[in-house]
């Protein structure tokens, strides 16, 4: 990634605020002016390690040890319990590897581990524990992988996943893109981000160019984003600003939340979720049930409380703003509609 080093030192680049994340509990809390007796306990040397970016902390409210924006990053000791039914491969993702970095679990559409890095660490995150070191790290790995692909034209879309495909520099991430496009049968891209709700910046303008004049431009292939979006507050004037360019871009956007008790799982929390989504020009996709990683068990909600968010939400919001909550069950052929 030669030219995208060269970058990484000049200020106000994404690669500079993923170097300046807060990585450091002690200066997290300093940030938030939170002292450790307002908090529930904590884990200072956690194996899945804290990491913030500041453009994340600075919509944080101060002094508030409940903000819902925090508690998704915040490394508490009870991630250390062992809670029955919480197991490291939450949804199978081990018995759906194909070849290196390819899951195959539903019937059209392949799932790539572009990386293990991310903008952020969600506490929540069901593949704190997946083995990223098997996937390809360089394009010349990938092509065997994705051989798979191209062996198998029942796969109609390929999706970036990860940890975040948006940690790739973008001559790595097109090099990748431009190998799936090229494989006939595959009409349609898509990639799992949340690099651009945590560094909007991530969306540059080499990035939108290399997608519009490029990618879209020469091979007609759709491309569909689904960022990971929790909570209202998330959203700020630099993520609608990234939202718009991508969508002028010829981006389809979609996004994904996770139900997290004490952080999204009241209707009003939805409600203001949903509709600035759907300002912003994001269509709400899904709403997942908690998968049942270790460490996570703290995070849990009943179903029943997704099932009634969900009933509210259609009572008040156009259709389209309403998410499927869904569950992922290991071993069945699509995520499972929960209601
Ligand atoms: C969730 C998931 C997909 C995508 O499923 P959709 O219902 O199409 O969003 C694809 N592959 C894997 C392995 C997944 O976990
Ligand atoms: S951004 Fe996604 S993959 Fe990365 S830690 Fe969060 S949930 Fe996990």
């Amino acid at each position: 990634m030669g030219s995208d080093e060269s970058v990484a030192e000049r200020p106000g680049t994404w690669q500079e605020s993923l170097r300046r994340a807060v990585r450091s509990l002690d200066e997290l809390l300093d940030l938030l002016s939170l002292s450790r007796d307002q908090l529930p306990a904590l884990d200072p040397t956690p194996g899945f390690p804290l990491l913030v970016p500041r453009e994340y902390v600075r919509r944080m409210e101060l002094s508030n040890p409940r903000d819902p924006l925090l508690l998704q990053v915040l490394p508490l000791a009870e991630e250390n319990l062992q809670v029955s039914g919480f197991d490291s491969d939450a949804v199978g993702d081990s018995h759906s590897a194909r070849l290196p970095g390819v899951l195959h679990k539903y019937q059209s559409r392949a799932l790539l581990i572009a990386t293990g890095l991310c903008a952020v660490h969600c506490r929540y995150c069901f593949r704190r524990h997946y083995p990223y070191e098997e996937s390809p790290t360089s394009l010349s790995q990938w092509d065997s992988s994705l051989g798979y692909v191209q062996d198998n034209p029942q796969i109609d879309e390929v999706i970036l996943s990860g940890g975040d495909p948006l940690s790739l520099g973008n001559a790595k991430l097109f090099g990748l893109l431009g190998k799936i496009a090229s494989i006939e049968h595959v009409t349609r891209i898509r990639i799992h981000t949340r690099f651009p709700v945590m560094i909007p910046s991530r969306i540059d303008q080499d990035f939108l160019e290399r997608l519009e004049t490029g990618l879209l431009s020469e091979t007609r292939k759709s491309v569909w984003m689904v960022l990971h979006v929790n909570h209202a507050r998330e959203i700020d004037r630099h993520l609608i600003d990234a939202c718009h360019k991508l969508r002028r871009a010829g981006v389809i956007l979609l996004n994904q939340s996770v139900l997290l008790r004490g952080i999204n799982d009241t209707l009003e929390s939805q409600r203001d979720l949903c509709k600035q989504l759907a300002d912003a020009g994001i269509v709400p996709y899904y709403l997942h049930q908690l998968d049942r990683v270790a460490g996570a068990a703290h995070f849990e909600c009943d179903e029943s409380t997704g099932e009634s968010l969900v009933a509210g939400l259609r009572m008040e919001l156009s259709g389209y703003a309403v998410p499927r909550f869904v569950r992922e069950t290991a071993g069945e052929p699509s995520k499972t509609l929960i209601l």
